[in-house]
């Protein structure tokens, strides 16, 4: 139930390689509430199905089998055993680093649009957040998943600016990522994000919007910080949560 606990649920969607999840997670550790990464689960479905043939090699995807299947993929939020940091396991298996790789990154969109995936994640994420107290970044957030969260943020930036930052951050891991190929895969997720049928990446009416072409993660996070709290007074039942 939303607000339970005095705690509000913040959404926050936009488009890929936004710094979304950067924003998330930070707010969610400042304000102590949970953090849920739900483009990490629809990377996990991607996963699963390129390990089992569901998309074949030449890029195919068996919907009637991903239909079969989805309710048998268990997606868990942990550590990961060797540092610690948040991992997702997928059936059990830590697929943290896979699932940023740019082979799950060129099939999660089309995986992503499929009604019965969305309808299972969808579900779940509900379940995940239902007592309140939670961050989560996706597409759908503020108009699917949680229409009635208490703040809801919608974040951009110029497409040449999330490029550059996608590729400085897959280039930390490895060496040979390509800024065109990285250029080219938001553009594609982008485009079938925005107009798929189901749950597509529409700004909520009443998101406030975030450009964050020109501000640093600090900027940012202050910036979503006073929305907070903003949204805390504008509803004295979760006004204790305005004491951070
Ligand atoms: O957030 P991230 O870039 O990791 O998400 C990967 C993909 O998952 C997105 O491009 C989108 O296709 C899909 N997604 C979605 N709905 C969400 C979160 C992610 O469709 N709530």
């Amino acid at each position: 139930m939303e607000h339970s606990q005095n705690k509000i649920t913040i959404a926050i969607d936009g488009y890929s390689s936004c710094g979304k999840s950067t924003l998330a997670k930070a707010l969610s550790k400042h304000l102590n509430y949970i953090f849920i990464d739900t483009g990490a689960m629809y990377r996990g479905v991607t996963y699963f199905a390129l390990k089992n043939g569901i998309i074949d090699s030449e890029g195919k995807i068996n919907q009637e089998q991903l239909e079969n299947e989805i309710e048998h993929i268990e997606l868990n939020f942990g550590e990961q055993e060797a540092n610690g940091s948040r991992a997702l396991f997928v059936n059990g298996v830590d697929a943290s680093e896979a699932i940023r790789s740019l082979e799950i990154s060129n099939y999660v969109s089309e995986i992503a649009a499929i009604e019965c995936v969305r309808t299972q994640l969808v579900k779940q994420q509900q379940v995940l957040g239902e007592n309140g107290g939670v961050v989560l970044d996706g597409r759908d957030i503020g108009t699917v998943v949680f229409p009635n969260a208490g703040l809801k943020l919608f974040i951009t930036a110029s497409p040449e600016i999330r490029a550059q930052r996608r590729y400085n951050e897959l280039k930390a891991k490895d060496s040979n990522v390509d800024l065109e190929a990285i250029r080219a895969n938001l553009k594609h997720r982008d485009l079938i994000d925005t107009t798929r049928k189901i749950g597509p990446l529409v700004q909520a009416t009443d998101a406030i919007v975030i450009d964050n072409s020109d501000l640093n993660q600090e900027e940012q996070f202050e910036l979503a910080l006073s929305y907070f709290y903003k949204a805390c007074q504008q509803n004295s039942n979760i006004a204790s949560d305005c004491n951070y």
